[in-house]
């Protein structure tokens, strides 16, 4: 007696399963288009994010500092103020206590900051590229093609 009613049991929930799997299809399909929706605004969002990146042959890392200095002339005015200057340095941490400066021409102070500039919206927006990323990972929507 037991076996055979442990198979049509079996028999039955396979059954359930797999209408239970129609009955999601049929009765959502709003949910189903607005989730297609909502993954074709990530991919265009992730699009426009892509379109934005600065020029990645022009980046720099680092901070721009200004610096004076006093000659130690005796009678000169850098005496009584912050000393002869400014001279500018592009400081660049490459780890603990690994700091190295680069000097800046005055001529090269824009450029600097413009490559410093683009390294900050490179690390921004990548950031949100990759926030784009998770939000298809959880939607199982990450492509391979790469
Ligand atoms: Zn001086």
């Amino acid at each position: 007696m037991g076996p055979p009613a442990k198979a049509e049991q079996q028999n039955k929930s396979k059954k359930k399963g797999l209408t239970e799997r129609l009955v999601c299809y049929i009765t959502h399909p709003r949910q189903l288009m607005k989730r297609k929706k909502t993954l074709s605004s990530l991919k265009r969002k992730r699009s426009r994010l892509v379109a934005r990146l600065p020029d990645l042959e022009r980046l720099l890392r680092g901070s721009l500092v200004e610096r004076y200095k006093k000659c130690g002339k005796s009678g000169c005015h850098c005496v009584q103020d912050r000393g002869h200057g400014p001279a500018y340095y592009l400081s660049v941490t490459f780890g603990p206590g690994k700091t190295r400066s680069y000097y800046v021409s005055a001529k090269q102070k824009r450029r600097i900051l413009k490559y410093l500039g683009n390294y900050q919206k490179l690390r921004e927006l990548t950031e949100q590229i990759m926030s784009v990323n998770r939000e298809l990972l959880e939607q199982g929507e990450l492509e391979d093609d790469c």
